[in-house]
């Protein structure tokens, strides 16, 4: 005999324990059942382990961190916003703190702690938590023409029977963590449209042996502009950190642009241009090179290099200009001031892919947004469906966007449950 629920919640990630919470707090009976031996995973390693829960930002700026389908999320965010998520944690004794780009934080810096608060919540309001616990397939049954999801079946062959049946079982990226795309295969089982999956907030492998002589260089404000090397479109645009690595180039600001460009990468030839020395414009940046050239003519080139770029760049830029390893800084023309300045300012490398799932902090795709009623996240489809967090096609840049996504659309998903 298997159990019965009013509510299924199949999946203990961000979304899974905010649906239990919110929808317990309603007096709702809710089993939350996860396929590993503890929940939130996946939130622990979040934020290098300080979990980046929320963005302290207006519901304007929430829609703007989209990438794709921001008009599916706007009601969500307007019920359950930052203020709202940030109020929520601290009243389960989570205390925040807000860093530079109004990220906000655990005050102590552990994800276990926001973990921690939304398991003692669920075991206060009495959710049946069932760990190790691997859903195997969802139920579906006609209720008179109507199709209704009636649970799930686990990979026991145990069934549970609920009136809501709630899917959160996360996207396809850092599958060690569970999420291993299950809840796309219980989507199209009920006849939903998945849409294409590509790692986003990845890093890029790059063509040129420059990147990995300067790996473990992590530059803290560069400015990037991502280029369709053939027609010279912009595609991406921004300021940020960044780091090379043995592969390519990764970062804050390379994921975020990676997000912008992953679906163009298989057709289209892309090219990025590094700036250096986003401070200064170009005519600052000539004054510069002459003050460094005169200060001291008899000084080598390669000196004159260490005193404007870390020095992990210094012999890549040397090999690149092909100088003389003898130049003196006062034999430098302008021709060679000019190039040194370009290169500073636009130092190109050419994109050849983005690394896979395993090293993409989210999954771009997922559940078709039309087909989900973005009032109450229940299936379009199939009654006492639905769908919350990372398995919608829904995703957003860094910022603690992503984890808002999971709290909000979890949030108004359990408010509309019915009773
Ligand atoms: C390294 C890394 C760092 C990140 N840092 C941040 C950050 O600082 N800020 C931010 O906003 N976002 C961050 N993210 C993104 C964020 O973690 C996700 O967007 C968020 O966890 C999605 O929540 P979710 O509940 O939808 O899915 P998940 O957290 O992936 O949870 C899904 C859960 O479902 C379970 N499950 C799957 N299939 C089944 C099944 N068949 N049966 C039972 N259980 C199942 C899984 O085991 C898993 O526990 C980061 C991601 C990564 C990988």
């Amino acid at each position: 005999m298997g159990i019965c629920a009013e509510v299924l919640v199949i999946g203990g990630g961000a979304a899974g324990m905010m649906t239990a919470v919110v929808a317990a707090r309603r007096g709702l009976g809710v089993v939350l059942v996860e396929k590993n031996d503890r929940l939130g995973k996946k939130l622990y390693i979040t934020g290098k382990g300080r979990c980046n829960f929320a963005n302290d930002c207006d519901v304007e700026t929430l829609i703007d961190s989209l990438v794709v389908n921001k008009k599916f999320m706007y009601g969500a965010f307007r019920e359950f916003s930052s203020a709202d998520t940030i109020a929520f944690f601290e009243g389960l004794g989570v205390k925040s703190k807000t860093e530079r780009g109004n990220r906000v934080f655990p005050e102590s810096d552990k994800s276990s702690d926001v973990i921690r608060a939304l398991e003692k919540e669920m075991r206060r309001l009495g959710v049946n938590v069932r760990l190790q616990s691997e859903v195997r397939e969802i139920c579906m049954s006609d209720d008179g023409g109507e199709r209704i999801c009636t649970g799930c079946v686990l990979d026991t062959g145990e069934e549970i029977v609920a009136g809501s049946t709630v899917v959160a079982t996360g996207g396809i990226s850092y599958k060690a963590t569970g999420s291993t795309g299950d809840g796309y295969v219980f989507a199209r089982s009920a006849g939903h449209s998945v849409s294409p999956l590509y790692p986003a907030l990845a890093p890029l492998d790059v063509k040129e042996s420059a990147a990995s002589d300067m790996q473990g260089l992590s530059l803290r404000n560069a400015g990037l502009k991502v280029l369709d090397a053939r027609k010279g479109d912009l595609l991406y645009s921004g300021f940020g950190e960044m780091l090379f690595t043995h592969f390519g180039v990764s970062g804050p600001l390379i994921l975020s642009a990676e997000s912008f460009v992953v679906e163009m990468l298989s057709g289209t030839e892309v090219k990025l241009v590094i700036d250096f020395k986003p401070a200064l414009d170009e005519k600052k940046l000539d004054q510069r090179l002459i003050r460094e050239l005169e200060v001291s003519p008899k000084r080598s080139f390669v000196n004159v290099l260490k005193t404007l770029l870390p020095s992990k760049a210094v012999p890549v830029f040397a090999r690149i200009m092909g100088v003389d390893p003898g130049l003196r800084a006062c034999d430098v023309d302008a021709g060679l001031r000019g190039r040194l300045k370009k290169l500073l300012k636009e130092f190109e490398l050419t994109v050849t892919g983005t690394r896979d799932f395993n090293e993409a902090i989210i999954t771009r795709g997922g559940v078709c947004v039309k087909e989900v009623d973005p009032k109450s996240f229940e299936s379009k489809l199939v009654g006492g469906l639905f769908f919350v967090g990372e398995v919608l096609d829904v995703d957003a840049v860094t910022g603690g966007f992503n984890l808002q996504i999971a709290w909000s659309s979890a949030y108004r998903c359990a408010m509309g449950l019915p009773g």
